[in-house]
């Protein structure tokens, strides 16, 4: 079975992760003895790969009639997400001061005003965004609602992994989940997740750019977030029916198994939660930004599209009764009805990186898919060692919004802060640049924008 691996000489790739992902063939003679039918198909292995558990980050794998739910990890449906402003930067520049404030009061100082009706956050789990602006909306919910209401004009990108109806869902949340579920909706998540206020630094592609909107000099919203507290939830659900097999490096699941349906509802719902998050996350930037600009720049209905959002961790089907997981890497399909110029795919670099817009080309060896990410330069505690000076010197020269403010925390608690952020700082990630130069090359995914941010939400 083939196993390929995007990479080039300017991008150093793990040789640990590699032989990790290589373990992964492995599964092939394990699902053989459970039944001659079942196997591995394909391993694709983008050009961010690195190492993480259960498996590298940068895995696509191809399986038939069979699954491996282990493989994509605990943050299920964690994606990326952008929207178009139609705002100018040049016009926000000036702002930028406020919109900050603003930002940080409605991330971290309790100003968030969301609130679900239990139809509502029944919707938004058995049927994603679409269901949850179908649903009914009690008469005086405002506020982030009537932002979320103008979505339903807009086209909805998330079809592909629209899945409904889920029948276990009213059953996995106990009374308790459902308190902490609109406590937990609008949070970013921890380390690696943001949000992001980016500039359309340059356009790549004129023609698919301008089919999609994009135009240089444009301010656009990044999203980077997951199922929250509620995808280890769904997760248990998941992992529960898989057994391990053999000679397995992680259990498997024959697709035929009774308990599949269930183990995919989990699935769905965790991914319709997240991205249901990327778009509150999306329209309480929307807001503060309506706040922080003065009257006439941003018009209250000026329309604010979602163009891409898909998870990258997740599993999809591939026809044939094939199945696609993607753990840390993100679909990239070629040119279709509906995308005529590829699937738009995100691939952000870092707070201090640009971040690019891309369009799939569906490269059959790259199972479709494409890095999700720059990816880590250094293990998690290899930044950590970074000089809190140095640190500060990096972020100083960036906009970020965290919980503390660190121009004017206590010391121990910018230390604190400090301590967490140096994991987030640029130096932690790959430059991104020549991971997208390997994609067009490859022939993976074509650059149509570069974005450079403006403002970092990290929290
Ligand atoms: P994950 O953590 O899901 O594996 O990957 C997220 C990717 O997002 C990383 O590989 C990194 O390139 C990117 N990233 C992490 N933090 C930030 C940030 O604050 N801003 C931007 N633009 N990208 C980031
Ligand atoms: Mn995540
Ligand atoms: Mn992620």
């Amino acid at each position: 079975m083939p196993a390929h691996l995007f990479a080039s000489p300017e991008v150093p790739v793990e040789r640990a992760a590699v032989r990790d992902a290589l373990r992964l063939l492995d599964l092939h003679a394990a699902a053989q003895k459970l039944d001659p039918a079942l196997g591995v198909e394909a391993l694709a292995l983008t050009p961010d790969l690195h190492r993480a558990s259960p498996a590298p980050v940068g895995t696509a794998l191809r399986t038939r009639g069979v699954l491996t739910p282990h493989l994509i990890g605990n943050d299920l449906g964690c994606g990326m997400r952008l929207h178009l402003t139609g705002l100018r930067a040049d016009d926000l520049r000036p702002h930028l001061d406020v919109l900050e404030r603003e930002l940080r009061a409605v991330f971290f100082q309790g100003q968030r005003a969301l609130s679900l009706t239990g139809r509502q956050r029944e919707a938004l789990l058995r049927g994603g965004v679409p269901d949850l602006l179908a649903a009914p909306r009690p008469a005086g919910q405002r506020g982030l609602w009537d932002l979320l209401g103008a979505q339903a004009h807009q086209p909805d990108p998330h079809a592909p992994f629209v899945r409904g109806p889920l029948h276990g869902v009213r059953d996995w949340l106990g009374d308790r989940d459902r308190a902490s579920f609109d406590t937990q909706l609008g949070s970013v998540g921890g380390g690696n997740h943001f949000v992001e206020v980016q500039e359309v630094a340059a356009v790549l592609d004129r023609h698919a750019a301008y089919a999609w909107g994009v135009r240089p000099g444009e301010v656009v919203v990044m999203v980077h977030s997951g199922s929250l507290g509620f995808g280890h939830l769904f997760g248990a659900q998941l992992r529960a029916p898989a057994r391990a097999a053999p000679g397995a490096p992680l259990p498997l699941l024959p697709a035929d198994h009774p308990g599949v349906p269930g183990v995919l509802d989990a699935l769905h719902a965790a991914a319709h939660l997240a991205s249901g998050n990327r778009l509150m996350l999306a329209c309480m930037v929307r807001a503060a930004l309506g706040r922080a600009l003065p009257p006439g720049l941003l018009a209250q209905d000026q329309p604010f599209p979602a163009l891409a959002d898909a998870p990258h961790n997740f599993i999809w089907p591939g026809g044939d009764g094939d199945w696609v997981h993607r753990k840390g890497a993100t679909p990239a399909a070629g040119p279709s009805v509906r995308h005529p110029h590829g699937e738009p795919v995100l691939i952000p670099g870092s707070m201090g990186d640009l971040s690019y817009l891309l369009a799939g080309q569906g490269h059959p060896l790259a199972l479709g898919s494409a890095s999700h990410g720059a990816g880590r330069r250094q293990p998690r505690g290899a930044a950590m060692r970074q000089s809190d000076a140095e640190a500060l010197r990096a972020l100083e020269a960036l906009r970020v919004v965290t919980p503390t403010d660190l121009r004017t925390a206590r010391s121990e608690i910018r230390a604190r802060a400090l301590s967490a952020l140096k994991q987030e700082a640029p130096g932690a990630y790959k430059a991104v640049t020549p991971i997208i130069d390997t994609h067009a090359r490859a022939g993976l995914a074509r650059p149509v924008a570069a974005l450079r941010p403006l403002l970092t939400v990290k929290s």
